[in-house]
């Protein structure tokens, strides 16, 4: 059954609605105190009001139970006073009175049944004793009281044996007297007690509602917002200051909107970059074509010539393009790294073969400094990206004469690679953008020597994908330093 109900409203997304958690609370807080009220000050009334009764009771019978000490009542019930004066406290407690002398013998009942009869009870026996005792019998609604009647021996009838001012019980008064007023009480609070219990639930079921409501708004505004900015109304920072808990939620959103933005923002930048730089050498063969065909008898050597530079830029397309595949294939995700071991000393040895050419033209010197042997857990064809950019660019952006050197050493978590050269050196407030895609410091020096301006952005996303960091320390005029530093193994990845 309770599955059931659990099922229906998980259907209908009622119990996982925050509005009905809060309302329930707010409604139960409440409601419940009002019903322990209740039952609390009714049963408090209860034993208050057959408290007072017996009490007051108590006080009538010891007046009466000394009145009947002096008339000597016990020996001779024909004393009219006394027999009104029962009269009157069973009329007015609406209850029986009996009197019982010292052999337990019913002398007088208010209701004449049972005079001359012996009564055996462990209340009366108690009594005797000079013990008063008060019963209440909730089930049959009376209570019953009883207490000794006492006699104070006086001078004259004082002996040897009981001296005057002892006590003696000479009988007990019983008495039952009925609870039906305060139970015709308790019936009445108990009624205005329930219409104000339910007055108060109507109360309550109306705070509860209209609290919820309130103290859901900045959650409705949240939403509200977020479709404003999802429906592309707005793209403006929300703010729903209200509670702490809102201001977290909005301050999340808006960092991931903010985020969103830059990268959509980065990515356009892309976009428009690439075109621009795939366009630069087409524009070029363009120039280069027409200007040929625009011209009748065009002379060998110079047909020769552009011919040539259409290659050249038909070339620097291709690397733009490769460049582009290599980033765009780096940017997927770690999951692609190739890892293997790899001697990086070896690695690098190969490299720098493959790049002497390129330097002895640039009558660069290119050295190796291999401080240790290292062999790390990487992706081969990545590391090697890493490498011959680093000096490439390093023989690339080099002077006459000039020298690069690169240092391989490692500790027992990371190897580094610095490549150091002699060159241009980069600006200081350049070295935090030369990661940037197709950033380049001096566009037309770069492309002069064939840059795309990819190569350091590769270099970097290379690095960062074996968990590595990448550093440039550059003096102007003086040189550059690079230092990658990338972890051994892939378990410290
Ligand atoms: P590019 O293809 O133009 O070399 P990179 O991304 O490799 O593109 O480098 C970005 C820019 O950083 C270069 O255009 C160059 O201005 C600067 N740069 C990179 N390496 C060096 C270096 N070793 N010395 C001086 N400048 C450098």
């Amino acid at each position: 059954m309770a599955g059931k109900i659990k099922a229906i409203l998980k259907k209908l997304k009622i119990g996982r609605s925050l509005k009905v958690r809060l309302f329930i609370i707010i409604f139960l807080m409440g409601f419940i105190p009002s019903i322990f009220m209740r039952v609390g000050i009714l049963e408090n009334y209860e034993s208050r009001a057959i408290d007072v009764r017996i009490s007051d009771v108590q006080t009538q019978l010891k007046i009466i139970a000394n009145h009947l000490i002096t008339y000597n009542y016990l020996q001779d019930t024909s004393s009219e006073v006394i027999g009104a004066e029962l009269e009157q406290l069973s009329n007015l407690y609406n209850g029986r009175v009996l009197i019982i002398n010292e052999s337990l013998k019913v002398i007088k009942d208010t209701y004449g049944i049972s005079e001359g009869k012996t009564i055996i009870s462990e209340e009366v026996i108690k009594c005797m004793k000079g013990i008063n005792t008060a019963n209440h019998d909730r089930v049959n609604g009376f209570i019953e009281i009883t207490i000794p009647i006492v006699e104070n021996i006086s001078a004259q009838n004082a002996t040897e044996d009981q001296p005057e001012g002892t006590e003696i019980v000479r009988g007990v008064m019983l008495i039952s007297v009925s609870t039906d007023t305060i139970v015709a009480t308790m019936e009445i609070l108990n009624r205005k007690a329930l219409i104000l219990g339910i007055i108060m639930a109507i109360c309550t079921f109306a705070i509860a509602l209209v609290l919820a409501q309130i103290l859901i708004r900045p959650f409705d505004r949240i939403s509200r917002a977020i479709s404003e900015v999802k429906e592309g109304y707005t793209d403006e920072p929300i703010s729903v200051p209200d509670y702490l808990e809102t201001e977290h939620i909005v301050d999340a959103f808006n960092s991931l909107i903010a985020r969103m933005k830059a990268l959509d923002d980065s990515r356009q930048e892309f976009v428009a970059n690439v075109s621009h730089e795939l366009k630069t050498p087409i524009t070029s063969v363009k120039v280069l074509a027409d200007s040929l065909l625009a011209q009748q008898d065009v002379p060998a050597e110079l047909y020769h010539e552009f011919m040539e530079d259409i290659a050249q830029e038909i070339e620097r397309e291709d690397k733009i393009i490769n460049d582009l595949l290599a980033l765009v294939k780096l940017d997927k995700s770690a999951a692609e790294l190739n890892i293997s071991v790899v001697n990086i000393n070896e690695l690098t040895e190969i490299i720098l073969k493959r790049l002497r050419p390129i330097a002895r033209k640039n009558n660069v010197e290119v050295t190796l400094i291999s401080r240790r042997e290292i062999l790390a857990e990487v992706d081969e064809v990545k590391m090697s990206l890493i490498l011959t950019n680093l000096v490439e660019n390093a023989i690339k952006y080099n002077r006459e004469q000039g020298k690069v050197e690169v240092t391989l050493d490692a500790d027992h978590q990371f190897f580094t690679v610095q490549v150091s050269d002699t060159g241009i050196g980069i600006p200081e407030e350049s070295l935090n953008q030369i990661y940037e895609r197709f950033y380049r410091v001096d566009k037309s020096h770069s492309r002069e020597i064939g840059g795309t301006g990819l190569g350091l952005a590769i270099t970097r996303n290379a690095v960062l994908l074996h968990r590595g960091s990448i550093k440039a320390e550059s003096v102007e005029g003086e040189g550059t330093t690079f230092v990658v530093k990338i972890p051994l193994s892939r378990v410290l990845i």
